[in-house]
């Protein structure tokens, strides 16, 4: 058994929180150094940083959760592995090793196992995986030196007491560029994507729909999340394609779980601004909250309104919803592959 930290596991929050311990791992002299755990939740870098002065720099997050049958597990966490290298090499920073991404997972949550929630409370420990250039630079170069870190926090439930419909305004503002950045999972995107979302929320707004930035006519994502449709007939889930999109491994996910699990049709196509009062359902999805309903989006005070709106989830979301979730805590068996044993 283990020994449980003394949290109130219902109110959690979703914040940072040192734990424990952390996974530290250094690239020198053309290397990745061994791994170890530190007690430092400190980062001491050069002034002239690459990360500091031209952000270098891609992350991952995923989460680890106590099952029904009390093991400790993560989801898909291969996929995060392999984002991150793809990540990595578009910044021309060193990859980290896929196995050895698997092997510091394991050796991170493992170490702070009286972090995880217990199962039941709706909480999950966090896991946040990033790497940054820590060598000092000045002219625009990649850095000779990096550091990756897989640090860990027990975060609450996206949505306390169930997932409530968002509304979402259309932004005046892109993400990313064409042909730009925004496949990749970089903290600079977010940089890029912080203005428009301060104005989405002064405005009342829980994130930005983002528009694809050359012709501004399909959907694109929000700042955090991609989308997924569901026609009126309720018989076919369409999410949006984009090469300007964030391949989100719950999007994914959801595609595999509609088409083999729910018996949906599926389609990953353009999706028009213009047809989205087609739909009956519109939900985000992404590994903070897996599913968001959405309830309306504003797209400059034209109203578009999915089902019972603001009121409550759609059924196919709401069977998507139950049946990852139930994935992921083991009620519902996993397709092949997909639950990772930590513990
Ligand atoms: C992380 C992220 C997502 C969600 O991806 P998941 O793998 O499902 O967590 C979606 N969009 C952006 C921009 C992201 O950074």
């Amino acid at each position: 058994m283990r020994e449980l930290k003394n949290l109130d596991w219902n109110n959690i929050g979703f914040q940072y929180r040192p734990c424990d311990k952390r996974y530290v791992a250094e690239y020198k002299d053309g290397a990745w150094g061994e791994g170890y755990l530190s007690d430092d939740p400190e980062v001491r870098i050069n002034e002239c940083a690459g990360i500091l002065q031209y952000c270098q720099e891609c992350f991952e997050g995923l989460k680890a959760y106590e099952t029904a049958n009390g093991e400790i597990v993560c989801f898909r966490p291969d996929l995060n592995a392999e984002r991150m290298a793809d990540s990595a090499e578009f910044l021309c920073m060193p990859p980290f090793p896929k196995e050895r991404f698997l092997e510091a997972l394991k050796e991170t949550v493992t170490a702070n196992l009286g972090f995880v929630p217990p199962y039941g409370s709706g909480a999950s420990l966090y896991v946040r995986p990033y790497m940054f250039a820590s060598g000092p630079v000045i002219g625009v170069k990649p850095s000779h030196e990096y550091i990756f870190r897989m640090i860990v926090m027990p975060v609450g439930p996206y949505f306390k007491g169930g997932a409530k419909p968002v509304a979402l305004m259309v932004s005046d503002f892109d993400r990313a560029a064409p042909h730009g950045t925004g496949h990749i999972k970089a903290g600079l995107n977010y940089a890029m994507s912080m203005h428009a979302h301060e104005i989405a929320a002064h405005a009342g707004y829980a994130e930005n729909l983002f528009l694809d930035p050359a012709e501004r006519k399909y959907v694109e994502e929000t700042g955090g999340a991609n989308f997924y449709f569901i026609s009126a007939d309720g018989k076919t889930l369409v999410t949006p394609k984009s090469s300007s999109i964030l391949p989100s491994i719950t999007r994914r996910s959801i595609l595999y779980v509609a088409e083999h699990m729910l018996g949906l049709k599926v389609e990953e196509r353009k999706v028009e601004l213009a047809e989205l009062s087609d739909f009956s359902e519109c939900g985000l999805c992404g590994t903070a909250a897996v599913i968001s309903p959405v309830g309306e989006i504003d797209d400059h005070g034209r109203k578009i309104v999915f089902g019972k709106g603001m009121a409550e989830p759609g059924p196919v979301t709401t069977k998507l919803y139950d049946t990852l979730t139930g994935i992921q805590l083991g009620t519902i068996p996993a397709p092949e592959g997909w639950i990772f044993k930590v513990a």
